[in-house]
């Protein structure tokens, strides 16, 4: 019997997975067993594809945690913009007002820069925190199997009503702090910190 790698040597044994005759060059322990060169090879390789997926699966984390990232700046601009606007209308206000009740000048505006900064901060803080409420809520939802067999129009009613809990809880758990801690968290992420 020849070795199948080699066909001028001879062949000192048979691989236990594929069958191959195959010499001493071609025969190596891998840690509990006996394997032809071939055999090696394809482990390594899906191994080696293995590891591949998990750096895939990785980096899909990471792409989807800066894309939060970006798009919380985007809703904190966004929300900032409504409430410069509204610095606008008031500063305008302001000085068009004949009443001397009417607030000064740089009250208004920087009473208005401060309040577009809430607004933006409410909106940038929301878009963190909600999220991680809404996930919790779902588990408990998905967790209580009985709804499964709830009418589409109970199902609707249950949902507004998590939402509405989620919404609410949602907005204090994310001003005081919550929002940052997820947004905290998700940088880690876009930085492969995890
Ligand atoms: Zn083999
Ligand atoms: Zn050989």
């Amino acid at each position: 019997m020849k070795c199948f790698y080699h066909p001028e040597q001879d062949a000192v044994g048979l691989c236990p997975e594929c069958g191959k005759a195959a010499c001493t060059d071609c025969m190596k322990d891998v840690g509990g067993g006996i394997l032809c060169k071939g055999c090696i090879a394809q482990r390594l390789q899906a191994v080696h594809a293995e590891s591949q997926a998990i750096q895939q699966d990785r980096q899909a984390i990471i792409d989807s945690a800066r894309r939060k990232l970006k798009i919380s700046k985007i809703v904190f601009i966004v929300f900032f913009c409504i409430g410069l606007l509204e610095t606008v209308a008031l500063v305008y206000a302001s000085i068009a007002s004949k009443d001397p009740q009417a607030p000064g000048f740089f009250v208004a505006v920087l009473g208005g820069l401060f309040g577009s900064f809430i607004v933006g901060y409410i909106a940038w803080s929301f878009f963190w925190g909600f999220p991680a409420i809404w996930r919790g809520l779902r588990s408990i939802l998905s967790n209580m199997g009985c709804f499964v067999v709830l009418n589409p129009l109970t199902w609707l009613i249950v949902f507004v009503l998590f939402l509405m809990v989620a919404g609410f809880f949602g907005e204090w758990f994310s001003i005081f702090g919550g929002g940052l801690y997820q947004y905290l968290k998700f940088r880690r992420i876009a930085r492969g910190e995890f």
